[in-house]
């Protein structure tokens, strides 16, 4: 069942959404050459904790840390350790919060100095992506259609669309239903309405859309070890459009971008 929230707990979810914004702004910061992701775990655990907040991620389904961070080849639900980042390297950051008794969970794929111009289009494509996917989520469209938004853009670089892994309802629970896959077809499956928050996260390969898994149980791979970008928000439907509630501003602060890409989306409160 999909649960409709009330305004009043929107706003609650933007919250969430907010901390688990400003706690990827702060890494952005931190996320150099030589920096270990355990550290970048240890920073943001502390962070979410000195905003009143605990961290989503931590033991939710036994998952061991606050942050899901996944280097070049991984996709997704890479888990912290000692190793550290290259110069070159690509970094999926993905962290949940829990505040109020709502969720935010929210990712960005950074780049570590200068990356190869293959992979600074698969990370601007993907992201591209998720606004493209953002503008389907509107009165009276369906499931299907932010998929088939999501689909069509990508098709036409030629990259994998991961179909293993996909978007969801959030509110009190991480994972609500509807599942919102990155693929689909027009006019299918759940019909949208005000009051519905979900996450929509394209996962994007260079190449192929195959993935394995690594023997931790957690971590998934391109099958062909080419990279793999990933960028989630959360957005709520209000008055027949999609609102964001979560905001890459924080790293573009960080990071000196300019960027007017969510502006269409904060306009209806
Ligand atoms: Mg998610
Ligand atoms: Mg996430």
């Amino acid at each position: 069942m999909v649960k409709i929230k009330s305004l009043e707990e929107i706003e609650l979810m933007r919250e969430s959404a907010q901390i688990v914004s400003k706690t990827l702004g702060m890494l952005a910061k931190e996320i150099k050459p030589g920096v270990t992701t355990i550290h970048l775990d240890q920073l943001a655990e502390s962070f979410i904790r000195d905003h009143r907040a605990e961290p989503g991620f931590l033991g939710l389904y036994d998952f061991p840390n606050t942050l899901c961070v996944s280097p070049n080849e991984q996709v997704v639900h890479g888990i912290p350790n000692d190793q550290p980042l290259l110069e070159g390297d690509i970094l999926s950051v993905d962290c949940g919060v829990l505040k109020n008794g709502f969720y935010g969970d929210h990712a960005y794929t950074f780049e570590i100095g200068e990356v190869t111009e293959a992979t600074k289009k698969l990370l601007e494509v993907t992201k591209k992506s998720l606004y493209i996917g953002m503008e389907a989520f509107s009165y009276g469209n369906r499931v299907g259609d932010i998929g088939h938004a999501i689909q069509t853009y990508i098709k036409s670089f030629d990259y994998g669309v991961v179909r293993e892994l996909v978007g969801h309802g959030l509110g009190k629970s991480m994972h609500e239903p509807p599942e919102i896959p990155n693929y689909g077809k027009r006019g299918r499956g759940k019909k949208f309405i005000n009051g519905m928050v979900i996450a929509i996260e394209p996962m994007i390969n260079l190449d192929t859309k195959n993935i394995r898994h690594f023997s931790d149980g957690w971590t998934i791979k391109t099958a062909d070890n080419l990279p793999s970008a990933h960028f989630e928000h959360n957005v709520a439907l209000i008055n027949g459009k999609p609102q964001l509630l979560s905001t890459f501003d924080y790293i573009y602060e960080a990071l000196g971008i300019k960027s007017d890409e969510e502006i269409p989306f904060k306009s209806y409160l």
